[in-house]
């Protein structure tokens, strides 16, 4: 199974994709998780990246796409793959359909988590009280709306034209949202 969790940040992918890791063995192929892993590791690559997040920017397609790769090759033979947070622009998504094949595999599921703006403008001021991440300060999470909806939104069209992608009310409680992906899964 090759799943795409879509929807824009603070939408919820994070909390159901690590549910899908506990129940059903998945590998969560979180691209912001990988970055910021980079940068607590202090490596370049983390300190090439550190003020594109801090901002709310996107770091370069080639970046995200060669730590997918990386991952794809780490975990093979995993019962299936969460992508989250990934891909993000056109190009990611055209590069991971070719990565994909390469491996003999597709792209078999896009579930969309439909969500208020104004109730996630609220979300990310209450986490950003709570748990400090840099790029949840309000200013930065109005640039990463706004990289969402223009680079990021369009993929849609992408994924529902090869018809691959089913909507869930994001904005329903966390076991209502979990429901709906494990039918959209499993029908
Ligand atoms: P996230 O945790 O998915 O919201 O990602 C945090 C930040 O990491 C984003 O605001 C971007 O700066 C960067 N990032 C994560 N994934 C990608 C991606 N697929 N393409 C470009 N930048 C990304």
């Amino acid at each position: 199974m090759n799943l795409i969790l879509f929807g824009p940040p603070a939408a919820g992918k994070g909390t159901q994709a690590k549910r899908l890791v506990t129940g059903r063995g998945y590998v969560q192929l979180s691209t912001g998780d990988m970055l910021r892993a980079a940068r607590a590791s202090g490596s370049e690559l983390g300190k090439r990246v550190a003020a594109i997040m801090d901002s709310g920017g996107l770091v370069s397609d080639e970046i995200v796409n060669a730590l997918i790769d990386e991952k794809l090759d780490q975990h093979q033979g995993a019962p299936g793959f969460i992508y989250d947070g990934y891909p993000r622009t056109l190009k990611q998504a055209e590069a991971l359909d070719a990565l994909l094949k390469g491996r003999g595999s597709q792209i078999d599921l896009v579930i969309r988590l439909e969500v208020d703006e104004p109730a996630l403008v609220a979300r990310v001021e209450k986490r950003f009280k709570e748990e400090g991440r840099s790029d949840d300060n309000p200013e930065s999470f109005k640039v990463r709306l706004a990289a969402y909806n223009a680079q990021t939104a369009p993929l849609v069209d992408h994924y529902r034209g090869q018809g691959k992608l089913v909507g869930v009310d994001g904005m329903a409680d966390i076991a209502t949202v979990a429901a709906a992906i494990d039918a959209a899964l499993d029908g």
